[in-house]
């Protein structure tokens, strides 16, 4: 039985501007308040005994806060809070007592990196292993704990952003391909993500995460037909032509399928 983990960004009250990242492609992402109950009251009638599932929360944006983590408590649940550390104290952002409350409210508060580079797998290795080992350094400074999650900034991963998330002593990597199979990089567990965005079916969370994955078929289809897929990841673009092409190759389905490739 593989976990399905969701991917959600910031929350808004009146304008997506009041929290994370303020740019049109980072709104894209955020969600009104009004989808997010949607949302949380389709994913509130999974069994998840039946179909586990995560909620992940990626940049640090203050709505974490002031949105997200009351009405996951109410429903008996805790996310993973993915904080960039660059930003943290910053408007729109989580300051480091609220940092420290949600650890204590029982959320999992990772690194998002240190200063969000805008294509990630780009850097040099040397820029990833201070990115990961920096923010590692910054949230464990503040928890007063070992910090082993991580997810990819803008999701542009490769193996070497596993190997250099490994390095600074991650050893859980979220990225944002919408594959449910959790990978070892060299120790280094490497989940995919499925990616809620403004606009969304009101029950595209439920969608994903029930058995019958329609849902996570066409959310993998979506993403490689952006064409984003890199021609040096030589297997998940075979893979991802044949899914976008024919639907035909069962066995690589999102449900089942390891492989890596980034987006945007
Ligand atoms: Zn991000």
């Amino acid at each position: 039985m593989n976990t399905v983990s969701l991917l959600f960004h910031d929350v808004y009250a009146t304008d997506p501007r009041e929290s994370g990242f303020a740019s049109d492609a980072a709104d894209r992402y955020k969600l009104s308040a009004t989808e997010l109950d949607a949302q949380l009251r389709g994913l509130a009638t999974v069994r998840g005994d039946q179909h586990p599932f995560l909620i992940t929360v990626d940049d640090g944006g203050v709505s974490y806060y002031t949105m997200l983590a009351d009405r996951l408590e109410a429903l008996g649940w805790r996310g993973h809070c993915f904080v960039s550390t660059d930003v943290i104290g910053s408007r729109g952002f989580l300051d480091a007592g609220q940092i420290r409350e949600l650890d204590a409210r029982g959320h999992v508060i990772g690194s998002h990196s240190a200063s969000h580079p805008s294509r990630f797998s780009a850097c040099s290795v040397d820029r990833m292993r201070q990115e990961w080992a920096q923010s590692r350094q910054v949230l464990e400074d503040l928890l007063g704990h070992e910090v082993i999650a991580a997810s990819v900034p803008g999701g542009y991963y490769s193996k070497t952003v596993a190997h250099t998330a490994l390095d600074a002593g991650l050893r859980t990597l979220f990225t944002s391909e919408p594959v449910t199979a959790t990978h070892d990089e060299q120790g280094c567990s490497v989940l995919g993500r499925f990616t809620i965005r403004r606009g969304d079916a009101p029950d595209a969370a439920r969608r994903l995460v029930l058995p019958a994955c329609s849902a996570r078929w066409v959310a993998w289809a979506r993403w490689n037909a952006k064409g984003l897929v890199k021609p040096v990841l030589g297997s998940t673009y075979v893979r991802a032509a044949d899914v976008v092409h024919g639907w035909s190759t069962q066995r690589n389905a999102p449900c089942a399928a390891s492989t890596q490739a980034h987006h945007d």
